[in-house]
């Protein structure tokens, strides 16, 4: 970026408002911020911006904090971390905006507002009416003393308003490039309200500059507000050297090519979690979402996200969601694990859902059949249905199933596989193997697929089974034996 050979340490901040889970395109933003940070060596920064304390919850910050440390996106400030330009929730620093609104109230660039919201919207309406651009339009500008004293003796409370000069303001965006903003569009704007809470406005930009922010990578849908917070740090005093450098990152589309939404795709990254995404598939794939490392690779470790991401190298233009592309670097990341990482992050979906509580013999055995699950499934949400059938004695086989075994021609392989199968002493999938196929595809002549799908479904219970003679040796001879027995 144009400053980056000024040395003054780095500081890229993550600031979001949890007014729920964090979504698909704050983690893109979160990701960009930290692996600019790490790049760049210098400090990421994570601010929570809970001023309008009855969207954000508690409960959605807390979120927002497992979610980040879940996706290994250490933060050097905020919360928890502490740091030294703190507190890093904005709701404990209101003191803070309510100092420098007064402050901007005395050096007039400021001033009180006592229109009212009825006021103020049928002026909006008056203004569309005239097809012009509704906005504030200006009336409490240059109120005199009198006509103060007069509202107050009616007993309104003003809001603060910022006073927008004629003009323009020019920014260089770092992936945008020059952008100008005619003020004509950008009306007088509310700091404060009426009872002194701040606005977005005035404590994102207060922060930003007492944070000492150089760096601010966010998602263009805050692109318009950039006027209105350059306007507070003239305010501050900021010259235009020490301004961040601004970054808007293009929005992330779904599959139908409009923004990434509730309604075109899931956006909730807790939902991704849970549906048995890895934190590292996560990142990997978000951040090809919009940024290239330089070459064609679909696999990037954060080490390399670390090295490699510059602002320069993020695309401009809107970048498509893809789940089945999330999915396909999810498996290769399923495949990368050691079995004993394996086994550490596939126990909570197995345990979740009730198939085992959770014991050391329990664990032996999902340990045992994660060898040959690894090849097969993309989302550790697959691991319980592919490791069910080796606990209990008996499978209960589910009707999609059981329909699929309800033929002459399936009775008839069950009764001869379990012929094939009671004589064996080796039990190894290797001779299961050769005993089937003898019988089942030499002798009756079947295609595989008929004939193993009825041994699967009797012996696991479903047609979805991890393979099946593997299976079959993992289970053991009795249980086996039993199961092709009750389906019959
Ligand atoms: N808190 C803002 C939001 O979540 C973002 C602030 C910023 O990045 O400038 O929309
Ligand atoms: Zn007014």
């Amino acid at each position: 970026m144009a400053n980056d050979s000024i040395k003054k340490e780095i500081r890229v901040r993550f600031a979001p408002s949890p007014t729920g889970d964090l979504h698909v395109g704050n983690i893109r933003t979160a990701l960009f911020d930290w692996a600019y940070a790490r790049h760049t060596g210098g400090k990421f920064i994570f601010r929570i911006e809970d001023t309008d304390r009855e969207r954000v919850t508690d409960q959605y910050i807390a979120a927002a904090i497992d979610t980040l440390r879940w996706l290994g996106l250490e933060w050097d400030e905020g919360p928890e971390v502490g740091g030294p330009y703190g507190p890093y929730l904005q709701s404990q620093r209101l003191d803070i905006y309510a100092k420098w609104a007064q402050t901007f109230l005395d050096n007039g660039d400021a001033y009180r507002c006592y229109c009212s919201t009825e006021e103020l919207e049928a002026r909006r309406e008056t203004q569309r009416a005239a097809n012009l651009a509704p906005g504030y339009d200006g009336k409490c500008r240059n109120l005199s003393a009198e006509a103060s004293a007069k509202y107050e003796s009616e007993g309104r409370k003003p809001v603060t308003r910022m006073r927008m000069p004629d003009g323009e303001t020019h920014f260089n965006d770092a992936i945008r490039g020059d952008l100008v903003f005619e003020h004509k569009f950008v009306p007088d704007f509310v700091l404060a309200r009426a009872d002194g809470s701040p606005l977005y406005t005035l404590a994102v930009a207060v922060d930003d500059v007492l944070m000492k922010v150089t760096h601010i990578l966010r998602g263009e849908d805050l692109l318009s507000s950039t006027p209105r917070q350059i306007r507070v740090y003239q305010a501050m005093g900021v010259t235009p050297e020490d301004y961040p450098i601004f970054a808007h990152l293009p929005f992330v589309m779904g599959q139908d090519n409009t923004k990434l939404s509730k309604r075109n795709g899931e956006v909730s990254i807790a939902w991704y979690r849970d549906a048995g995404f890895l934190p590292e598939a996560i990142c990997n794939y978000l951040a090809l979402l919009g940024w290239s490392p330089g070459d064609d690779r679909e696999n990037v470790t954060m080490q390399e996200l670390t090295e490699l991401f510059t602002v320069e190298r993020v695309n401009s233009s809107p970048a498509r969601f893809d789940m089945k592309k999330l999915e396909a670097i999810n498996g290769d990341k399923i495949r990368a694990l050691t079995i004993d990482d394996f086994l550490l992050r596939a126990l909570p979906f197995v345990t979740n859902a009730g198939i085992i509580s959770g014991t050391d013999s329990e664990k032996a055995v999902i340990k045992s059949v994660l060898p040959i699950i690894q090849e097969r499934i993309a989302k550790l949400s697959e691991v319980p249905q592919m490791v069910k059938f080796l606990f209990g004695e008996s499978v209960v086989i589910d009707s999609e199933s059981k329909a699929k075994i309800s033929d002459d021609v399936s009775k008839d392989v069950l009764r001869k596989s379990l012929a094939a199968l009671e004589p064996l002493t080796n039990w190894s999938h290797g001779s299961i193997d050769a005993a089937l196929r003898a019988v089942l595809i030499e002798e009756m002549g079947l295609k595989p697929r008929i004939a193993f799908g009825a041994v699967r479904i009797a012996v696991t219970g479903s047609h979805i089974s991890p393979p099946l003679f593997e299976s079959m040796e993992l289970l053991g001879k009795e249980r086996a034996i039993t199961r092709i027995k009750n389906a019959i």
